[in-house]
């Protein structure tokens, strides 16, 4: 791939509009213009400098979202040293796991941490900001390859142990870019951010959309139901783009003071990182918010994206859209032959917006990606007459009953529409006649009684017989990995041991 210039939005737009808001930490109650976090940034190069920080070392961060991570992150990359957000609700036995992998020169953080790798050394985040506060900033260097890694991130660790995905500033930029174009974002956009920051959403895709543009981020420190909704309808916020798990979105309509018709400066909701049901989009719509599902993941950042149409948005509720400007999308079959349109195949994709490859896992990465360079993604998707594409499942989650393929997103979905049911886990579990046969794992809505018969009678009548579980399980809570989503292999394993 051609190497061009490292991308640098802000310092970009400390020339063309210096004293416009580039954003503003609700934590400290600060905020800069692009004029004051371009010096801001180079004042913390000073200061990584003096730290003795070069390129190719990692820093890593554990700490809430704020402003101070970003000008830390584009401080590195302008060293060319690489940026390791760390996920702060991991356990005890995966952090330092996950400390050792990437060897971190320091760590920054608002806790106290043991178990540190020998070499790396732990400072707090909130004296990292005084300290770089009180130094000239540094002389400029020149940039580095758009191809080298600048963030290692991890993935959620849905499927297994999260591995430390490399992305580069052309896959920062490319994703700013298909987010964009797809979500029609301007210079005036206002992005409201408290998805975390050591998920692709939190620390790429709700800050970088907003940095290319010129426009303003405005960063909280953490996800809060009621506070966001009330700053979704501040008119002295007045947030136009706001980017979400579909988890967040529904603890935004369960919260007292939900009250969408407040929110008249949004453009669009969005949402991404996990299954999205078409009825829930269709209810947010009926509301009068555009709910616009996209698709992406670690390792591709922004790949697919509904347009803000609301005829569409309601045409094709539970599709997640057309592939970005810098981005191409196959869906293939086992032996990596293009399936036709209807027919559901695994994804792949190419494109700028794709990491170089997994930090440590040099085999994984030939694993992952295709001999001319495309990356599997392990999801099946379908494609209609129009090249929009829905998510089917994950390719490990599907199993086969009767010889059918079934998808437990599909059974999640419907499942879900039951009033009695709050959350839902499908599962294929081994049966003699079978082969597999679907278990769900059902948490009830609160003051809901739940009945095996009536949700099995309530699946029958939207899929067919093979789909519906022939097991349910009522639970308090299914298990759930940092950013949300539902750990099916340890619902799997725990199957297969009392089996
Ligand atoms: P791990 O790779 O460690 O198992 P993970 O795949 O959950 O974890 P992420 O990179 O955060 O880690 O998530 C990407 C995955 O999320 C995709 O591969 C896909 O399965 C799912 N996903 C993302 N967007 C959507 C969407 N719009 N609809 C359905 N699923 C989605
Ligand atoms: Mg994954």
């Amino acid at each position: 791939m051609q190497e061009f210039f490292c991308p640098d939005p802000v310092a970009l737009h400390a020339r063309l509009r210096p004293d416009s808001l580039a954003c503003v930490d609700l934590a400290s109650d600060c905020r800069w213009t692009y004029r004051e976090l371009d010096t801001d940034i180079q004042r913390a190069v000073a200061l990584l400098h003096h730290e003795g920080i070069d390129k190719g070392d990692r820093i890593a961060v554990l700490a809430r979202n704020s402003v101070y991570q970003i000008i830390l992150q584009q401080a590195l990359m302008r060293l060319g040293a690489i940026f390791v957000p760390l996920n702060w609700r991991l356990s005890q036995q995966e952090l330092p796991h996950l400390l050792k992998d990437c060897t971190p020169t320091i760590l920054y953080t608002d806790d106290e941490v043991s178990d540190l790798p020998p070499g790396c050394r732990s400072h707090s985040l909130v004296s990292f900001a005084s300290e770089f506060a009180a130094l000239d900033p540094a002389p400029r260097c020149l940039p580095h390859s758009s191809s080298d890694t600048c963030i290692i991130l991890y993935t959620s660790g849905t499927s297994g142990m999260p591995k430390g995905a490399q992305l580069t500033a052309q896959f920062l930029l490319a994703t700013a870019m298909n987010f964009n174009v797809l979500g029609e974002v301007d210079t005036g956009c206002i992005f409201l951010c408290d998805t975390p920051m050591f998920h692709v959403i939190g620390i790429v895709t709700q800050i970088w959309p907003p940095m290319l543009r010129g426009g303003t981020f405005i960063v909280s420190p953490g996800f809060d139901a009621e506070k966001t909704n009330d700053r979704l309808s501040d008119p002295d916020f007045g947030v136009t783009h706001y980017f979400c798990v579909p988890q967040m979105a529904e603890a935004l309509r369960q919260a007292p003071n939900f009250e969408p018709e407040g929110w008249t400066k949004l453009k669009a909701l969005f949402t991404g990182g996990a299954p999205n049901p078409a009825a829930h989009i269709r209810w947010w719509l009926e509301r009068g918010v555009r709910m616009v599902d996209g698709y992406g993941m670690t390792e591709t950042g922004t790949t697919l994206g509904m347009p803000l149409s609301r005829d569409l948005l309601y045409s094709k509720a539970g599709a997640a859209g057309l592939p970005g400007p810098l981005t191409t999308v196959r869906l293939v079959d086992e032996d990596d032959q293009d399936v036709p349109d209807g027919e559901p195949g695994e994804i792949l994709v190419f494109g700028l917006n794709v990491i170089a490859g997994y930090w440590n896992l040099p085999e994984e990465r030939k694993g992952s990606f295709t001999e001319d360079g495309w990356i599997r993604t392990g999801d099946i998707g379908r494609r209609d007459e129009d090249g929009y594409i829905t998510i089917v499942d994950r390719r490990k989650d599907m199993f086969i009953s009767g010889g059918e393929n079934v998808y437990p997103v599909e059974i999640e979905a419907v499942l879900l529409e039951h009033p009695a049911v709050r959350e839902v886990a499908v599962i294929g579990v081994p049966d003699k006649r079978w082969g597999e046969v679907g278990r769900a794992y059902v948490v009830a809505a609160p003051g809901q009684e739940l009945d095996q018969e009536e949700l099995a009678r309530h699946c029958q009548s939207f899929i067919a017989r093979y789909k519906v579980p022939k097991e349910f399980r009522f639970v308090d809570k299914l298990p759930r990995t940092g950013s949300g989503k539902v750990i099916k292999y340890v619902l799997r394993k725990e199957a297969l041991e009392v089996h």
